[in-house]
C-alpha cells in the first residue's frame, strides 16, 4: 500500500476513504469543496458518496487534521489541511476564483493596544478583488 509522504495524523483511524480524502487535500493548492473531493476521488476511481466525505471532512475537522476555509465573499464551504503555517487568499469578486497569497500581510503589524489587554492567536483577512481575467470586464458578465 503506497502512502503519501505526509505523516498519518495520530488518533485518526486509517481507512481506505479517509486516506483518499486527505490525499485528495494533500494535492490541492488551495482550499477545496466537498464536491471537489466527491470529483476526484471518483476519477481516481474511488467510490465514496458525497455525504461520507462530508462524514470524513467533519471527523478529520474535529481531530485538527481539516480546518475549514474562510474565504471573503464565498458562500461555498472549503476544506483545507490544516497546516502549521497559515495562509492567506484572495478572492475574486466576480467569478470568485482563489488566488493564494504568499506572503502575510499582517506578519508584522502590531496591534495598537496595551499588550497586555489582549493575547492574538490568530487572524484572518478578506482579500476580494478582480482576477487578471476578470478585471477590464466588470459590469460585463464573464
Ligand atoms: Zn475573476
Ligand atoms: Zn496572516
Amino acid at each position: 500500500m503506497k502512502t503519501s509522504g505526509r505523516e498519518w495524523p495520530a488518533g485518526v483511524k486509517k481507512t481506505r476513504q479517509r486516506q483518499a480524502v486527505l490525499a485528495l487535500l494533500e494535492q490541492a493548492e488551495k482550499p477545496i469543496s466537498a464536491a471537489d473531493i466527491f470529483t476526484g476521488t471518483a476519477a481516481a476511481g474511488q467510490d465514496i458518496s458525497l455525504s461520507t466525505i462530508y462524514r470524513i471532512l467533519n471527523y478529520m475537522e474535529k481531530k485538527g487534521v481539516v480546518a475549514k476555509a474562510k474565504l471573503a465573499r464565498s458562500e461555498s464551504v472549503l476544506y483545507e489541511l490544516n497546516r502549521f503555517r497559515h495562509r492567506h487568499y484572495a478572492v475574486c469578486v466576480i467569478c470568485h476564483r482563489i488566488i493564494s497569497v504568499n506572503n502575510c500581510p499582517l506578519e508584522n503589524f502590531i496591534l495598537n493596544i496595551a499588550e497586555n489587554d489582549f493575547r492574538v492567536t490568530g487572524h484572518n483577512v478578506e482579500i476580494y478583488g478582480y482576477c487578471r481575467e476578470c478585471d477590464g470586464e466588470a459590469g460585463g458578465g464573464r
